[in-house]
């Protein structure tokens, strides 16, 4: 028997109530500032093409840092285990854009998902596509099948306004000849695809793509290898949180990708996908409410990784 979705989006939704107000939404830039605290969705999608949604679930928001895991399935594709002389795989423990950490590992990012790591992934799309930023949109379109999903160009000269320390990351690593594009070309593309516009629904039907090994449930068609969809999953749950990626492990227990927008993507292998959007952030980035509910959601379900 499968579990009741949607009495379960209903009673995570109704507790997930008491979490309003005990986060910041992300401040950095105007057009992200002015997004309403309490806007809440939840969408699934499960790999035999079952929806389920609550609240605000097809309303779009900015993906921010989700958007790296759609570069690096990109890059991986193309570079392979390549990819891997150039960023790490362990989890930082540090805060996202860190720079303390670039400089003691001499311009090496520990991981693909904190910025540093994800400006090279950037980087190595800009070695393979004469248009990285068309590239990116497209393959979006392919995972979700809406060809409307697009950069939010307000959001994207915002973080180009504001983006210094991404600048300064670039920078660093350029002078370790971890950069092989202009700091410029690099910084261009990332700020796009910080700024793409996705619902939970769409989320949750792109990272079907994670949660199906690696191939598209609705097509069929096969995007990355069984072996590679596997380690970005891998990823995902060491990573997927910043310096919070342990606490998600051990409270949530999924791979999974969050972002400053205030959304959460994680998957259970071999049998769905879940998107939440709130936009209060906790001292870590990451969206109070979505942890809370994913939390519930794998304790209200018993289903888990591990
Ligand atoms: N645009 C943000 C940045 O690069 C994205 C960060 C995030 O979602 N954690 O600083």
């Amino acid at each position: 028997m499968p579990p009741d979705y949607p009495s379960i989006l209903n009673e995570i939704a109704e507790a997930a109530k008491s979490e309003f107000g005990k986060g910041k939404v992300a401040n950095y830039i105007p057009a992200l500032a002015q997004v309403p605290a309490e806007k809440f969705g939840i969408a699934l999608e499960t790999i035999r093409g079952e929806q389920f949604g609550w609240g605000d679930s097809e309303e779009r928001f900015s993906i921010q840092s989700i958007s790296k895991v759609f570069t690096l399935a990109l890059a991986f594709r193309l570079e392979g285990e390549n990819l891997w002389k150039r960023v790490g795989l362990e989890p930082s423990g540090n805060p996202f854009n860190s720079l303390v950490q670039l400089e003691y590992e001499q311009g090496i990012p520990r991981n693909p998902f904190i910025n540093a790591g994800a400006l090279v992934v950037t980087d190595v799309l800009l070695e393979h596509y004469a248009d990285p930023k068309a590239a990116i949109l497209e393959f979006i379109h392919t995972l979700t099948g809406q060809n409307d999903i697009a950069y939010d160009l307000e959001v994207a000269r915002s973080e180009r306004e504001t983006g210094y320390t991404n600048a300064a990351l670039v920078n660093f690593m350029k002078s370790h000849g971890n950069i092989r594009h202009s700091v410029a070309a690099v910084l261009d593309v990332y700020f796009h695809q910080c700024s793409i516009a996705m619902s939970c629904r769409e989320l949750a039907r792109a990272f079907l793509l994670f949660a199906n090994h690696g191939a598209i449930p609705a097509t069929g068609e096969r995007i990355l290898t069984k072996s590679q969809a596997k380690r970005l999953n891998a990823i995902m749950l060491t990573c997927g949180f910043y310096d919070e990626a342990g606490e998600f492990a051990f409270a949530v227990g999924l791979p999974g990708k969050s972002g400053v927008g205030g959304g959460i993507v994680a998957i259970i292998p071999g049998e769905l996908a879940i998107a939440v959007w709130s936009p209060e952030l906790n001292e870590h980035g990451n969206s109070v409410l979505g942890i809370k509910a994913l939390e519930m959601f794998t304790t209200l379900t018993g289903m888990s990784i591990f």
